[in-house]
């Protein structure tokens, strides 16, 4: 244990896992405290900055993604260096890190997502949200997906934030979509779609929804698709009435859908319909393709903890769909070395400290922000807050003497050790590089940006 861990003479050095937003709060927050220097060194698997503010956001919400400026302003700090295009695990281990840094925040969000667990769920073009999200935001793992959007009528599971950007994007015109920075082949599969009607499909009510006033108020306002609402299915129980009173937001949802019921069918090419209580329980198949989804009617009810489930009624309902875009919520991976809760999908930690199940203590110097700390909830800038309280949890062990200096903390170290590796790791300068050339080509074609998406094309132009 050292005493001076923090001081000018002996920064902490601090290394981040993820460089997408909860990474960068943590960063700014450390590199920010006035009683500490710290330094920080940021890896990532992919050689962009941003996770999913670059993944995830949905193209045409270009507003939120302005918060990367924050970031680069981190990124631009002195005190900050950026290994991209490195994996955890294999380029740089447990080990590794544990030798070179006093402290080590694990930003890895949520990679995977849940299943329906139902029939015919492996079928082409049953597909996860996430996936598809990916597909469209030019994350290079899955640029090749290939959605087939031949088909007429297409199926989203859950009624969250997600849910609703996927259904957009399929309801979107290309002259709206054509000014974002969705990648190139995406715009080209969609601009070919033929797909014109979208069921967003709940399993609860309409008083149960997870998606936010912005998305539903944006379904009223697209260019050739109309939302379609059911007038039966926004008649409330007396439960979900009691649940929702004084709640202005859910109040607000609710008042888009009923403007959407009593309006109608505008008669536009497309169609976003919102159906409530309907369960998938089969993906019908014929001849190597899905023809339609089986849904099971569910009704409500109440449960001890004041919460309102969905149960079955053994009536069901046959959507014709050619597609389906499962939209249930990410879930965690594990990482090589550090602890996970499969149950839960997290890293197990308290106020942000990792916490070891097998002796039920912290892990010395290792830390959690984000979603693989409190599970995929949230908007981007949730994760703030959520960074600081680890970044603090960290800071009082560190004045509490639980910090414990790194054997190897020279920072020239870990350079050393990639450049043995033959790991060909991007640094922030080079980042900014590529972004500056995706931003120019953006500017040539009236975008925000040009993405590159190929990894081997970004380290060509470095090179
Ligand atoms: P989410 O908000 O948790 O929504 C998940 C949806 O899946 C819920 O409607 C849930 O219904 C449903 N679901 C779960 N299991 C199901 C099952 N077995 N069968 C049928 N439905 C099921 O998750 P998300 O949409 O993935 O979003 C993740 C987070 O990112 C959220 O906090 C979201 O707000 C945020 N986000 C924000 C934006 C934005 O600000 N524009 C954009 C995208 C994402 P139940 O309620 O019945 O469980």
């Amino acid at each position: 244990m050292s005493d001076n861990l923090g001081s000018p003479a002996r920064p902490l050095r601090a290394a981040i896992i993820g460089a997408g937003p909860s990474g960068f709060y943590a960063a700014a927050a450390m590199l920010k405290e006035p009683n500490h220097k710290v330094t920080v060194d940021m890896f990532d698997r992919l050689i962009a900055q941003d996770g999913l503010v670059r993944y995830g956001v949905a193209p045409d919400h270009q507003n939120i993604k302005a918060v990367a400026k924050t970031y680069d302003r981190t990124a631009a700090d002195p005190g900050f260096r950026y290994f991209g295009h490195v994996n955890f695990g294999t380029d740089i281990t447990h080990d590794d890190l544990k030798r070179h840094y006093d402290v080590i925040f694990y930003a890895v969000g949520a990679q995977s997502d849940r299943k329906l667990g139902i029939p015919g769920e492996d079928v082409p073009n049953s597909l996860s949200a996430t996936e598809f999200v990916a597909w469209y935001n030019g994350h290079p793992d899955f640029q090749h997906l290939d959605p087939d959007l031949s088909v007429e009528s297409a199926i989203v599971v859950g009624v969250g934030n997600v849910a609703m950007d996927v259904a957009r994007i399929l309801a979107k015109s290309v002259d709206e979509l054509k000014g974002t920075d969705i990648t190139g082949y995406a715009l080209a599969a969609l601009s070919k779609s033929n797909v014109k009607d979208i069921y967003i499909v709940a399993r609860r009510g309409p008083a149960q929804v997870k998606f936010t006033n912005a998305e539903v108020r944006e379904m009223g306002h697209l260019e050739i698709a109309d939302p379609i609402v059911l007038d039966s299915e926004l008649r409330m129980d007396r439960a979900s009435s009691a649940a929702i009173e004084g709640d202005t937001s859910m109040q607000k949802n609710l008042d888009y859908l009923r403007a959407y019921a009593e309006i109608g069918s505008r008669g536009k090419p497309r169609r976003v319909h919102f159906r409530f209580l309907l369960s998938p329980v089969e993906i019908i198949v014929e001849n190597g393709k899905m023809v339609a989804v089986k849904m099971e009617k569910n009704e409500l009810r109440p449960i001890t903890g004041g919460d309102i489930k969905a149960v079955g009624t053994g009536q069901f309902e046959t959507i014709p769909a050619g597609m389906i875009l499962r939209s249930v919520g990410y879930k965690g991976t594990a990482l090589p070395g550090v602890p996970y809760d499969s149950r839960s999908g997290v890293i197990p930690n308290e106020v942000g400290r990792i916490m070891d199940p097998a002796t039920d203590k912290a892990v010395r110097g290792e830390y959690v922000v984000g979603w693989a700390k409190r599970g995929p909830t949230g908007v981007i800038g949730t994760n703030k807050p959520d960074s600081i309280e680890s970044v603090n949890s960290m800071f009082e062990d560190l004045e509490q003497g639980k910090v414990a200096a790194a054997q190897d903390p020279n920072p020239d170290a870990i350079v050393a050790l990639l450049k043995d590796r033959g790991v060909r790791f991007v640094t922030a300068d080079e980042w900014r590089k590529l972004d500056a050339v995706e931003v120019q080509m953006g500017v040539a074609t009236g975008k925000p940006r040009v993405k590159i998406v190929e990894p081997a094309e970004m380290l060509k132009l470095l090179d």
